[in-house]
């Protein structure tokens, strides 16, 4: 079955400016875009909103983090069913390590999430897998971000590590609908099975390749990629190998995607630095 290209841009806290971003949006909305590739930016916040409205409407608007709950007294957080609420059909988020689970503990003391949230903000892993599900529930979709560290690359623990952070969305998702099919509850409209694969985006991100200008050879994304579709294969099921769209993030630039692209497992990029850049648009048009 074939899997639709999926390219995101991640913005991070850029640009610094109002008018560095409208020359991005000018970009892309002007650029001869690739029909067929899903294309989804995801820029601060407070810049959802204003951007959904000016952005072509081909293009998807994704939230860089969420909280797991609706509401509350959560200063400075933001609920997924806010963003649903505004229309924001994505979020970015990270994958998790449970530090009450034995078997992961030992050797993965360090919790995970977007390689700079679990760096640089210490997120915990209950904390980002609480934010998955809540996601999830909220019908949001959801980018999950997994790699290794050079370390552990080093050590040849990258199938071993990104299996552990799969491993660990599965088991806090395995007593739910999520793994076969949701209902969703749309008034107006009728109620249709929808498998969860279609929901999540696998991000696969090696850490040492993530604005260091070092990018993975499209072998070494080709093999960490097919061992990501095995690990769905064998712990979830076929279909959902068959179909989740696994997407590679670190370093992708013009000059590099195309050859990353013809790899039959990397069905897409999350794209940081490039993203804000004109190279942008061959990133999108890479299949073409
Ligand atoms: C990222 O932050 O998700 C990313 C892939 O960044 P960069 O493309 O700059 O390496």
């Amino acid at each position: 079955m074939a899997r639709q290209f999926f390219v995101g841009g991640n913005f991070k806290m850029n640009p610094g400016s109002v008018e560095q971003k409208k020359n991005i949006i000018d970009i892309l909305n002007q650029a001869d875009l690739d029909p067929s590739t899903e294309v989804v930016i995801a820029p601060p916040a407070l810049y959802l909103i204003p951007l959904k409205g000016l952005v072509r409407k081909e293009i998807q608007l994704a939230a860089q983090n969420c909280y797991f709950k609706t509401s509350g007294a959560f200063t400075g957080e933001i609920s997924p069913t806010q963003l649903v609420d505004a229309g924001i059909p994505y979020v970015i988020l990270g994958t998790f390590l449970p530090p009450a689970a034995p078997r992961y503990a030992k050797t993965y003391s360090i919790p995970s999430g977007h390689s700079e949230r679990r760096t640089l903000f210490h997120e915990t892993s209950e904390f980002v897998g609480n934010k998955t599900k809540a996601a999830l529930d909220a019908s949001l979709k959801v980018i999950l971000c997994v790699g290794e560290t050079l370390a552990e690359r080093e050590a040849r623990k990258t199938t071993e590590v990104v299996n552990a952070q799969l491993q660990a969305v599965v088991d806090i998702l395995k007593d739910t609908a999520y793994w076969r099919y949701v209902l969703p509850d749309v008034p107006g409209s009728t109620r249709t099975q929808v498998p969860l694969c279609s929901n999540i985006v696998i991000a696969y991100e090696p850490v040492w390749a993530i604005g260091t200008g070092k990018v993975a050879t499209a072998v070494q994304a080709q093999d960490a990629h097919a061992e990501i579709r095995q690990f769905l294969k064998t712990r979830v099921s076929e279909s959902v190998a068959e179909t989740t769209r696994v997407i590679y993030g670190g370093s992708v630039t013009a000059a590099n995607c195309k050859e990353l692209a013809t790899q039959p497992d990397v069905d897409g990029f999350l794209v940081g630095g490039a993203s804000l850049k004109p190279e942008f648009v061959n990133i999108i048009n890479a299949m073409k």
